[in-house]
């Protein structure tokens, strides 16, 4: 059964980027750093194309942002998915708005699947995907992984890690929990978010970046989609965590016993 998967793609600080704190305290300062898709929507959208490619069907992209958030819809695109959306908004998000979003633009598009990264690197919130399914009131699976690992056959071979049964009404979700994985049946439509070891996102090809200018790029206000955009959760300050202290070399084992435990008193 060919598949229309929806699949979010945010535009994060780049974890390679210096991240300082502004003296007030208010947000950082954004001088310097460098954006990019967060790490794990690359992640959501290799498998959605993986699914395609196995399956066929159609991968839209969304991102919710201002102008500059179709940088990472674009990344998307040039990688291989097939259109974009992108749900404009230029004002501050928390997960409860950013769900009920993409919940109205999934009314709309009414994709089979929506994949979106188990959490975003700047707020490492984890909420958005879980919000989206209980607002979709559909089955959901998070953390989602690769049961054969990232070294595997499968992975070599490109496969999908998710894995459509053969009636095409349903999807298998390994997913990460506390000491192993579990293995979850949904019945499709479904929400998935994905975490790291699913699978190694492709990197985008020239050609197919010059493809992805010419796709389609859907503007959409926010404020068409009839949503409160007010923000429930408040950051009032960020702080910087406390200075790391040099680390020092030790000549032997018995040296670093010594230092653990009749200095550090931790062992
Ligand atoms: C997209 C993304 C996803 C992530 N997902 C996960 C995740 O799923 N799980 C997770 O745990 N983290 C995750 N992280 C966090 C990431 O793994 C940490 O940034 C990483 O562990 C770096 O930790 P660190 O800064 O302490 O540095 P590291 O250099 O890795 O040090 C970690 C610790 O290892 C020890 N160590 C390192 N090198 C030595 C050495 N030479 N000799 C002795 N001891 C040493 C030290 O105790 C040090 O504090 C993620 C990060 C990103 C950006």
């Amino acid at each position: 059964m060919a598949l229309k998967i929806l699949v979010t793609a945010k535009r994060v600080e780049d974890p390679e980027s210096k991240i300082r704190v502004k003296p007030d305290g208010s947000g950082i300062v954004t001088e310097g750093v460098n954006y990019k898709m967060n790490p794990f929507d690359e992640i959501a959208v290799e498998e959605a194309l993986r699914l395609r490619e196995a399956h066929g069907g159609e991968v839209v992209v969304a991102s919710i942002g201002g102008d500059k958030a179709q940088t990472e819809i674009r990344a998307a695109l040039a990688m291989g998915a097939d259109r974009g959306v992108l749900v404009r908004h230029e004002g501050p998000l928390d997960p409860v708005v950013v769900s009920a979003l993409l919940a109205r633009l999934c009314e709309q598009e009414k994709p089979d699947l929506v994949l979106l990264g188990k959490q975003s690197i700047d707020d490492d919130q984890n909420q958005a995907g879980q919000y989206l399914a209980a607002r979709l009131g559909l089955p959901q699976g998070t953390f989602a992984s690769k049961k054969e690992g990232l070294e595997s056959e499968a992975e070599q071979k490109k496969q999908p890690g998710l894995k459509l049964g053969a009636s095409g009404q349903a999807i298998q979700v390994v997913r990460e929990v506390d000491g192993g994985v579990e293995t979850l049946e949904l019945d499709l439509p479904a929400v998935v978010t994905v975490d790291l070891r699913l699978n190694k996102p492709r990197f985008a090809s020239l050609p197919g970046i010059m493809k992805a200018k010419k796709k389609e790029l859907k503007d959409l206000p926010a404020a068409s989609l009839g949503v409160d955009l007010t923000p429930q959760v408040v950051i009032r300050a960020l702080a910087e965590p406390p200075r790391r202290q040099g680390g020092l070399k030790v000549a032997d084992v018995d040296e670093l016993w010594k230092k653990l435990h009749v200095d550090a008193k931790v062992l």
